[in-house]
């Protein structure tokens, strides 16, 4: 990353940190975070049975629920998905899931990203990686901003907030004129009730769910008792992400768009979609560290992290950025990619695990896994110096 861009992250960063330190030490947040960490605990020791559960729960609100092992058994169902709508544009919902499985990049359709960030970040083109999980382009000032939309969507909007939403909201909606179907990520899921629970400000969501056809990629460990439960994960997001106790809109879909009201004769697709089609992800995330899969997604973690703040998202795997990120690029992909994220790069300060709602010890989990990389021969040029040194001489110099 550019050092202007790392500049405007940390400034970014540094509103997030202010506004969230009003709100997360209030008495009801500490409950709320002390409830969020239990029912993450209780969903990873009780996940095949609420795996079992949600499939039952989704099968009973007529949602279609598949099982990928991996990314390309997700991408292979979502191509059979858009084969049969014949999809020539899919709107596209910011999620890091979809991130993790590759979908822009796999699919050689027009694939419009409806959040304002990442709409950015896919008409900047080049050097397009997030930085954060929900302030994608938080690194980028609105004079960078205003260029990449006027070069890239031919208008001449000035460096001004509402004219380049403007802007890229007409060409967003234009685009998605014809558009059948949508796809989204989730941010949580009730497992009792078969609910999928997602949060944005924009009102992006709903237009994807509004779509004929809604296909939902999530990761297993998204998967929480009650709906109850998953508001409260999508909750402590929502503070520890962007310092507001709420979103805008917190969309719940449990099943396709239904109307019984002419001689009770059910029929689809009143408003939302037809077909909802939830993708439950797998990809790693059984083999991972518990504690890894407690995971929310907020990106508190990230914003404290000095390593982070100091080289930006070249620390970190594919959309998941930081330690965290690392640390399931070992599971996701494999121990080569885990030391080529980052593995290395960690101060081990423990920042991260301080500032993480989840207290996930993120830090200890990277410090074991050099222990594993090392066994397999990913480690650093200079530490093998130190050892073959060790080896020979018995002595490190
Ligand atoms: S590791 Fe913790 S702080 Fe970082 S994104 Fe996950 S829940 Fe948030």
């Amino acid at each position: 990353m550019k050092k202007s861009e790392l500049e405007t992250m940390r400034r970014s960063f540094d509103t997030v940190k202010s506004r969230s330190s009003l709100i997360k030490d209030s008495p009801s947040i500490k409950r709320l975070t002390s409830r969020v960490q239990e029912i993450k605990k209780y969903s990873f020791d009780n996940k095949e049975e609420l795996f079992n559960q949600v499939l039952e729960s989704f099968r009973r609100n007529d949602i279609e629920c598949r099982f990928a092992e991996t990314s390309k058994d997700a991408l292979n169902i979502i191509d059979e998905l858009i084969d049969e709508y014949d999809a020539k544009v899919i709107a596209k919902a910011k999620s890091n899931t979809l991130g993790e499985i590759g979908l822009k990049d796999h699919l050689d359709i027009d694939v419009v990203e409806t959040d304002l960030g990442d709409r950015i970040l896919q008409l900047k083109k080049v050097d397009n990686k997030p930085v954060h999980p929900t302030g994608p382009a938080s690194h980028l000032n609105i004079s960078d901003i205003a260029g990449i939309v006027n070069e890239s969507l031919d208008v001449d909007v000035d460096p001004q907030p509402r004219q380049i939403m403007r802007a890229v909201r007409g060409d967003v909606l234009n685009r998605l004129k014809n558009a059948r179907v949508g796809i989204s990520g989730a941010n949580s899921i009730a497992s009792e009730e078969g609910s999928v629970v997602m949060v944005h400000n924009e009102g992006n969501i709903s237009i994807v769910s509004l779509m004929d056809l809604h296909i939902i990629v999530a990761g297993i460990d998204k998967i929480v008792p009650t709906l109850e439960d998953a508001i409260s994960v999508v909750k402590l997001e929502t503070v520890f992400a962007t310092g507001n106790f709420v979103t805008s809109y917190m969309n719940v879909v449990s099943g396709p768009s239904k109307t019984a009201d002419i001689e009770k004769k059910l029929i689809k697709n009143m408003y939302g979609a037809e077909r909802v089609v939830v993708i439950l992800l797998d990809n790693g995330r059984s083999q991972a560290i518990e504690e890894c899969l407690y995971c929310i997604g907020c990106g508190n973690c990230i914003v404290h992290c000095p390593v982070y703040n100091a080289v930006g998202n070249e620390f970190g795997f594919n959309n998941y950025l930081g330690g965290r990120g690392v640390a399931m690029s070992k599971f996701i992909e494999d121990d080569e990619t885990c030391f080529n994220s980052g593995l290395y790069m960690c101060t081990l300060c423990g920042l991260c695990t301080l500032n993480c709602p989840l207290s996930i010890p993120t830090n200890e989990i990277l410090e074991n896994m050099r222990k594993l990389s090392a066994d397999v021969g990913f480690y650093p040029r200079v530490h093998g110096m130190i050892k073959d040194n060790v080896d020979k001489r018995d002595s490190p110099y």
